[in-house]
Order: C-alpha cells, then structure tokens, then sequence
C-alpha cells in the first residue's frame, strides 16, 4: 500500500510517501514546500514531481493519504477523512486557528487530485480518548462542557509513538502489540506487570503525556494547545482571572490580548530574547536574568507534570525524552532528571552528553527506571495508523 503523508501547515506543505506492507515500510520520497499560498497548486506540483523522479509512474499509484489533524468538535480518532470530518475541523478552526483551516482545505483538495485515494485523518486528541472522564473535565457550568470544552490533549502521534517504542526498549512486546491497536480496538488489557511511562514532548509546542500501559492517562495540554508548559510563543496555563484583569487594566482588546498570549508568551515572552530554546541558553552565558527565568520555568513545569503522571500511576518504569529540545538539549534533561534518586530514577552524565539527536539512554546501571531519547516519528506513525486503519475497513 502507498500511503502519502500530508504535513499541512498555515504556510506550509510537507510529505512523505511510505510503501506499507504486513512486514514494515519505507520512506520512497520526501519533500516539501515553504510560504504556500495556493495549496491546490502545491499539491499537483508534488505529485508531478514524485511522477518526473520516477517514485510512481502515476499519482493513481497513492492507495491513500494520511493527514496528521489536530481537533476536531466532537470528534476524534483515527477516522476517514470526509465531509463531516471536515466539518469537525472547521466547526473547531478558533480553537486551532493554525491548523485546522490548512487542513480542512488540504483535505478538500487531496479529493480533487486524488478522487481514488482513500483519505484518513488521525487526530491528535486520539491517543487521549481514554484519559477518565474527571482528568479531561474542567469545573464549569454544563452549558460550557456541553460546546465542548474539555481537556483534550494534543502531540497525540508523537506521544504514541514513544508508547510503542519504549514498550519495545523495555522489553515489553505486550505493550507496544496492544498499544499499536489502539485506535482499532481500542485499550486491550495486559496481563504481566503495569508499565509507566511519562513523555515528555519537548519542542516548539511542548506537552508531558503519562502513558499507562501504553495507553495515555493524561497530559499538560487541554483544550487548546495554548495550555501546559510554557510553549515557544505560547503562554502555556494561565489562571482564567488573568485575562479579564489584564483586558480592564491594560486596555487591551480581546483580540489583542489573544494576540499577545499567542504570539508574544511563553519562551519569547519570559526571556524577551527569543522564542528558541539555544538563543536562550546564549543570553543566559551572557548574563541574562529574563532568559534564565524563561528556562528555569519550562524546567520547572516539566518537572511538575513529570512528578503528576508519575504520582497518578504509582511511579514510573520509564522518562522519555523527545522532539527538538528533549532530542538535543543535554542540559535541559540534566535538570529535569536531577534529585530524583529516591524514585527510582538515576540520571548518568556522561551518556546525557553523549546522546544527541539519536536514540539512547541516559539511565545509569543502578537505575530502577530508565531514563530514554526516542528521536520523534510522527509520520511514521500516520503512516501506520493509515495502514492498520483500511487494513480493518472495508472499501
Ligand atoms: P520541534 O518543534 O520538535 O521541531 O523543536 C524545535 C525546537 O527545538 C527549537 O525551537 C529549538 O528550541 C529546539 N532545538 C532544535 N535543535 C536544537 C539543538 N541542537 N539544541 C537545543 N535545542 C534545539
């Protein structure tokens, strides 16, 4: 099966085509396009293009596209992407103003140039469906729960993906078989010893998942991804009282306001120097007390998520670490990781700083949990789901 993997984003258009078969897959063709403004141009272009390079000898070739999207109004899943997906995306497009409208008219668009592919939508709320119903509940009114406001999560695909892998790391083929047919058949029960997890997704967009037997329990981020840690330019949480107070004292508009917790928050706003992380670390050598602030806050919100998930499943087997920062920030691990001896959990230099932007581990010997870098694969795991998805549906 060929299975095309669409990365849209709000100027963006990225691929990747993958040959799926019972055994594995591989990644025939990548590419991708910058400051788009007219997708449907884009997208007939990288199908001429992987025709002229001689990857497929038509586009009737692509068996399906899978699209990573990000949430949908009440629905979620591994789905098909049609009209009432659509519809879920846009009905949501203020919640994810960044995403949902790329792919809502990217979806409408791959129908046209691919009217025989099958088209699969794997939201990124999917891997939190199973999350109890008091985690994803916010104490409001019914009339607010009932438009749908709710915790919901987000990075689902990245988090799954270190389900499986560290189930796989630990030894634990039961976990990543049963994690791998979750969106299928939803959690299967496991009959050997509970495994914990806690990922950490560590990026531009960050967010901390528990993962109880491969299955996610809960994570940082809510209903938007403007929750959890303090993101890149994002505020992260914020006590809902701030945004009335600032509105009234500052004179600023609701839209300003939005505006500012969206473009100007999070790292950019603490440190004033940058919304990423290595300027941060530079200004920090020369002295800067903002960025240092920005730092030790997103150390100390991923430890407090950390601790939370850990505390909820009654300790932890395994700390993942992963995307950008959690692939390549040696010292942003050390921090996170330091003290936590009594938990299990013993951290070992010397492989910290040996392990960049690779797969590895960062626990010592003596160290009851591991300590782990699993490099991100979210298309990867579209290209699964995509796979596992039409292997089970019917034409
Ligand atoms: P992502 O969203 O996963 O692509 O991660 C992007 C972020 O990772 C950037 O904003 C950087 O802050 C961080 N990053 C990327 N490369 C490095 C690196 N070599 N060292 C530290 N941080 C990095």
């Amino acid at each position: 099966m060929l299975v095309l993997i669409a990365n849209l984003g709000s100027t963006s258009f990225k691929y990747r085509l993958y040959r799926m078969d019972q055994s594995g897959q591989e990644v025939l063709a990548k590419g991708g396009f910058e400051r788009v403004s007219d997708y449907a141009a884009v997208i007939d272009e990288a199908l001429a293009n992987l025709q002229t390079e001689g990857v497929i000898s038509s586009a009737d070739e692509i068996d399906a596209v899978g699209f990573k999207t990000v949430l949908g109004k009440d629905l979620s899943g591994c789905v098909i992407a049609d009209d009432i997906c659509v519809k879920a995306l846009e009905d949501f497009s203020a919640v994810a103003p960044a995403h949902n409208p790329p792919y809502a008219n990217g979806i409408r668009q791959f129908a046209k140039s691919l009217p025989k592919a099958r088209l699969v939508a794997l939201f990124e709320t999917a891997f939190y469906q199973w999350v109890p119903e008091e985690r994803a509940t916010y104490a409001l009114p019914k009339s607010w729960r009932d438009i749908g406001i709710r915790r919901y999560g987000f990075h689902g695909a990245s988090h799954k993906f270190v389900a499986e892998r560290s189930a796989e790391l630990l030894g634990r083929d039961d976990v990543a078989l049963s994690t791998a047919s979750l969106y299928q058949n939803g959690p299967a029960p496991i009959s050997g010893k509970a495994l914990r997890v806690v990922s950490c997704h560590l990026g531009g967009s960050s967010s901390v998942t528990g993962i109880y037997n491969g299955v996610a329990i809960g994570t940082s981020m809510g209903f938007s991804p403007q929750s959890g840690l303090p993101q890149n330019n994002r505020v992260g949480d914020l006590d809902s009282g701030a945004l009335p107070y600032a509105m009234k004292t500052l004179g600023i508009s609701l839209e300003e306001a939005e505006r500012q917790l969206t473009k100007e928050s999070g790292l950019q706003g603490v440190s004033g120097v940058s919304n990423d992380i290595r300027d941060i670390h530079a200004a920090i050598k020369e002295g800067n007390a903002d960025a240092a602030l920005a730092l030790s806050s997103l150390i100390d919100s991923i430890r407090h998520w950390v601790g939370a998930f850990a505390w909820q499943m009654g300790g932890i087997d395994a700390l993942v670490f992963t995307a950008g920062i959690g692939e390549n920030d040696h010292a942003i691990r050390k921090a996170v990781c330091e003290g936590l001896e009594e938990f299990g959990l013993v951290f070992d230099q010397e492989r910290n700083l040996a392990c960049r932007a690779v797969e590895g581990e960062l626990s010592s010997a003596n160290s009851k949990a591991k300590i782990f870098v699993i490099p991100a694969n979210e298309e990867l795991v579209l290209a699964r789901e995509v796979f596992r998805k039409l292997s089970h549906t019917k034409n």
